[in-house]
């Protein structure tokens, strides 16, 4: 009552009363993948805060590690050399390919975005920036720009490329698979491998070049690409198209930036990085979400001949490489590969997509599951010749639903039509039957009520 109360009282912004439920669901209290309500209901947790709890909710060790913090050191400035933050810094790094060595530390992934921004505009001295269509990369007034889905633009925004001035102008429709309909991308059912996505179409290639030679400037800043687009719905590209696009922008004398905001740190299950499954190597990589588990943190990560074009401008960040921040990451870098959580996505991620392809075969109703690892989308469609997307009303049903058995999802695609399971990496095969149940059942009353 008392929740209701304060809910309602107008202290929220409009963007937190925004709430997928009808009914809001108060979280109070977490233990890895799960997660339980003021009235002590539990839920298995399948969206992780939209693919922030890497390790667990309120992972013991990662929780030790920023008590340990806490008690040490809160925050001095990045003025001063301090180990936590250095030796973190030179972890990271570890982890990614050569040439890929320097890290600067933000507080989110827009900020993150919005400084590849700035360093790929001071390096390059070009300023135009392309994205695909359906990417998300950020809600700043920066990183807004380079979104192509809609809803979260600004008003000010065109439809190609954005007319407020403190956004880059971007350039968009370059791939557009958000929608099953119009998605070159084969469904695993089309697909004979397990993942859905090794098929060479080369008819996407020559649209990707055909694309670039008609509306793209011949000099451009940069490219952003998500290795697996996440707001707009577990999309995938086709096989070798992410390494053209790649060439396409390098002759353009632009750089390539991979945003793993959402992809890195295991959760496709097959590499650390998204963009190792591509054959690529991008010239700064962004990430953010996962990296501290749910602590706010983000970073790009770059070559040291780019990052030496920092020194073309004063960047300063208060709280980017924050102490306790530092260390609650580099516990988290410990524990994916203590856990063994990349190895857990892939298995746990496969299972669940093989038994949720037996539920799209069964059901008119799902159009698609696609994704890689824990990174997982279920497309929902009217019925499957016309492939029109499911109408919010009844993605809702199901959604609450899925709640009401305990089970905590996501919602995404350009028209909100595509269930996006993302949870925390440490869920187990059973926590996969569970879902996959529940997920039956709900859409088995959903057909019953039609
Ligand atoms: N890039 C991607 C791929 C994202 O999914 C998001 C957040 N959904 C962002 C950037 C922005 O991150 P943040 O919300 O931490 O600013």
């Amino acid at each position: 009552e008392r929740m209701l109360e304060i809910r309602q009282q107008n202290c929220f912004p409009m963007t937190m009363k925004v709430t997928f439920y009808k009914k809001p669901v108060f979280i109070h209290q977490g233990h890895m993948q799960w997660l339980w309500d003021v009235d002590g209901k539990r839920y298995l947790d399948l969206f992780a805060g939209v693919a922030t709890v890497s390790v667990g909710h309120s992972h013991p060790k990662v929780t030790a590690a920023a008590e340990r913090q806490l008690k040490r050191l809160w925050h001095t400035t990045n003025i001063y050399v301090y180990p936590t933050l250095h030796e973190y810094c030179e972890k990271l790094a570890s982890n990614l390919p050569e040439p890929l060595k320097v890290v600067y530390l933000t507080n989110s992934g827009s900020e993150a975005n919005d400084l590849a921004v700035m360093l790929a505009r001071l390096h390059t001295g070009n300023f135009d920036i392309i994205t695909f269509r359906g990417s998300y990369h950020g809600g700043s007034p920066q990183s807004t720009g380079l979104v192509s889905n809609h809803s979260y633009k600004y008003p000010v925004a065109s439809s190609l490329g954005c007319t407020n001035t403190m956004c880059p102008d971007v350039f968009r429709g370059i791939w557009g698979g958000s929608h099953c309909r119009d998605s070159p991308v084969q469904t695993i059912r089309e697909c004979s491998c397990a993942q859905g996505h090794c098929m060479a179409k080369d008819q996407y290639i020559s649209q990707l070049r055909e694309t670039f030679a008609t509306s793209v400037p011949s000099r451009i800043a940069a490219f952003f690409g998500e290795p697996i687009q996440g707001v707009g719905g577990a999309v995938q590209y086709p096989k070798n198209y992410l390494k053209e696009a790649f060439e396409l922008v390098r002759e353009r004398g632009g750089l390539c930036i991979a945003d793993e905001v959402q992809t890195g740190f295991g959760r496709t299950g097959s590499h650390m990085w998204g963009f190792q499954s591509h054959g690529v190597i991008p010239d700064i990589v962004t990430m953010a979400k996962g990296i501290a588990n749910g602590f706010p943190m983000g970073a790009i990560v770059t070559t040291p001949e780019i990052a030496a074009s920092f020194n073309k401008a004063v960047h300063f960040n208060t709280f980017g490489g924050n102490p306790v921040a530092s260390a609650i990451a580099s516990s988290v870098l410990d524990t994916v590969k203590e856990d063994g959580l990349q190895k857990n996505s892939l298995d746990v991620g496969t299972h669940l997509m093989t038994e949720l392809a037996k539920l799209r075969d069964k059901y008119e109703i799902i159009g698609d599951v696609r994704g890689k690892g824990l990174m997982i989308g279920v497309e929902m469609v009217k019925d499957k010749a016309s492939r029109d997307p499911l109408s919010p009303e009844v993605m809702s049903e199901i959604f609450e639903d899925v709640k009401d058995m305990g089970v905590l999802i996501g919602k995404g695609g350009i028209y909100g039509q595509t269930f996006r399971i993302k949870p925390p990496m440490c869920v187990t095969m059973d926590d996969a039957d569970f879902f996959v149940a529940v997920f039956n059942k709900a859409v088995h009353n959903c057909m019953e009520r039609r």
